[in-house]
């Protein structure tokens, strides 16, 4: 089904995309070579929603309307690999493989344009900002689905850990929600010499950070997953002044919006509870940030099915545990029945984990990923 030009030109588009990184809603030159491309294998391409996406629509025939998407952005962090496609670009990095994601679904609309067996509309989605930023949840904002209706979405990431040639997917939650939360803790700053005259914040901080452990412990249940994680703690500049003031952030995953209501709920009532047993008070923001990425029955089957035409049924898991990480794929799939699915990216040598300065994507990986993208498209009958 891919010819080896193909396969090389992936491979270009992929280590041209690597050396040159962009991040959130900065990806000029990344949707610059997506459109072009695009162009050039007779997609109809619309281009600057949410910012920098971009759509690539090919109509044929009365069908099912499909969309595909992969993400295009960079994660602002430095490159520690020193081959010669690494970052041109100080600070930028494409460390979660969205350089590869872009590439096999370029390699796919190419297979697409010169195959006959499929019928219907097929919206090929380049998302920005897939990182923290939100971008899917800009373009559906921008009118993403108004403007091409889609029947069902389509998402893939590589993941390390798993072997090349296999494929991961769960009917169910796929990847955690991810909110993040803020706790102001006011008390009355003193002396250190004289915690008497004062409300020390920094001790009712603690005991907050503290009993916020109990929520995931003790007041879910063992049967639930969910993480409740403070990551940051701040008060205080001198080394003999008591704060009046005191800041702790955090973050929160789990897999249901009732799981996300109650530890909002409880996150609340524990640091104010807690904060007035020490006499201070204490002020909480809850930031809604991505939902969980949950599929679709049906839409499960259909990808289960594309990644066992790809690879053989023995490599393709069905039932993965869920990651605790999170995917703004997650508001298409929230809007849209939806699929998405881990693909394997373990070679000889096992890849460097997501996000860490020595990852690369495996090319190895791109002829797999774009012969999936097919057999979805060949596969959903609607
Ligand atoms: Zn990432
Ligand atoms: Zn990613």
């Amino acid at each position: 089904m891919i010819d080896a030009e193909l396969i090389a030109r992936m491979m270009s588009w992929r280590r041209q995309l690597h050396e040159h990184p962009e991040t959130a809603f900065e990806e000029v030159s990344t949707s610059e070579l997506v459109a072009s491309v695009l162009l050039d294998l007779g997609y109809q391409v619309h281009r600057g929603l949410g910012k920098t996406g971009v759509v690539g629509t090919l109509r044929r025939g009365n069908g099912p309307a499909l969309g595909l998407r992969a993400d295009m952005d960079a994660l602002p962090m430095g490159e520690f690999n020193q081959f010669e496609h690494c970052s041109r670009n100080p600070g930028k990095m494409h460390a979660c493989g969205h350089d590869g994601h872009t590439a096999m679904l370029l390699g796919a609309a190419a297979l697409l344009a010169r195959d006959d067996g499929w019928c219907g509309t097929l919206n090929l989605i380049f998302q920005p900002a897939e990182e923290v930023a939100g971008g899917g949840r800009a373009m559906i904002e921008d009118g993403l689905f108004e403007r091409f209706p889609c029947d069902a979405v389509f998402g893939l990431h590589n993941w390390p850990g798993l072997p090349l040639g296999q494929f991961a997917i769960n009917d169910g939650a796929m990847m955690a929600s991810f909110d993040t939360f803020e706790i102001r803790v006011d008390g009355k700053g003193s002396h250190a010499a004289m915690p008497e005259e004062g409300i020390d914040t920094l001790v009712c901080a603690s005991h907050i950070v503290v009993a916020l452990q109990t929520i995931v412990s003790r007041r879910l249940s063992p049967k639930e997953a969910a993480v409740v994680s403070v990551t940051q703690i701040h008060g205080g500049e001198a080394w003999n002044v008591l704060p009046d003031q005191a800041v702790i952030r955090g973050t929160v995953r789990c897999f249901s919006n009732e799981m996300q209501a109650r530890i909002r709920a409880l996150l609340g009532e524990i640091s104010t509870t807690t904060a007035r047993a020490h006499g201070a008070k204490a002020s909480f923001e809850y930031y809604d940030g991505y939902p969980a990425t949950i599929n679709a029955a049906h839409t499960t089957g259909i990808a289960l099915a594309a990644a066992r035409a790809t690879v053989g049924a023995d490599a393709v898991t069905l039932g993965c545990k869920p990651s605790m990480a999170s995917e703004d794929f997650a508001f298409m799939a929230r809007v849209k029945p939806g699929a998405y699915i881990w693909m394997g990216v373990d070679g000889a040598k096992p890849s460097a984990p997501l996000h860490n300065p020595h990852y690369d994507f495996n090319d190895e990986a791109l002829a797999i990923g774009a012969c999936y993208w097919v057999n979805v498209v060949k596969g959903f009958k609607g």
